[in-house]
């Protein structure tokens, strides 16, 4: 009778039950030192996910919580790296490297067009369609043309959230619901930001 992959594997790996133990016991101490990213998530609890490499000693935060000044610094270290990896001979790590300086160039144009919102760029390129579909979406959301409440057209940067979230939306990778949250808060943002410049 064949026998199925567990006992198989019982039979030519697990020659004792004194080498079980020590198996599990090795997987759980592995569990239980690997470092886990330590910010406190909404619903109050310990995040948990694996941290990003190049934290600071003692710091470990997961690619979703590493935010602001800490970000930059894991990013500066990742990138050196990351170049490396890019030109690989290794497939994964060429893949690895190439995915991960799209991120680090995406979030530094994300920060720098923050830094100057009326920046005449875009982020996000898109075909025609689905720019003209982006466009009734702003429309639909009442972000084309001058916001009411700062009687601007919304800046650049607000633009590109915007755009981002219409695509997101559109797509059905977000709910409505999310959609909604972030147009209050690309509404908020201009409302700040005018408020700050002195222009509102
Ligand atoms: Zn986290």
């Amino acid at each position: 009778m064949a026998l199925t992959v567990f006992e198989r594997l019982g039979r030519d790996y697990c020659t004792s039950k004194e080498h079980l133990t020590r198996w599990r016991d090795a997987l759980n101490e592995g569990r239980r030192t690997t470092p886990r990213c330590t910010a406190i998530t909404r619903m109050g609890s310990q995040c948990r996910m694996l941290p990003l490499r190049d934290g600071r000693p003692g710091v470990h935060l997961c690619w979703h919580h590493a935010r602001g000044a800490a970000r930059d610094e894991i990013d500066r270290k990742r990138e050196a790296r990351a170049i490396r990896w890019s030109v690989s001979g290794n497939a994964r790590k060429r893949e690895q490297g190439i995915t991960a300086l799209a991120v680090i160039h995406r979030r530094r144009a994300w920060k720098a067009l923050k830094a100057d919102p009326s920046a005449a760029v875009q982020i996000l390129l898109l075909s025609d369609a689905d720019e003209r579909n982006v466009t009734y979406w702003l429309r639909d959301h009442g972000l084309d043309g001058a916001l009411t409440e700062t009687g601007r057209p919304i800046t650049n940067y607000s633009r590109e959230r915007a755009r981002y979230a219409a695509v997101m939306s559109i797509s059905e990778r977000i709910t409505a619901e999310a959609a909604r949250r972030r147009v209050v808060s690309i509404v908020q943002w201009e409302v700040a930001y005018w408020h700050k410049v002195g222009g509102a």
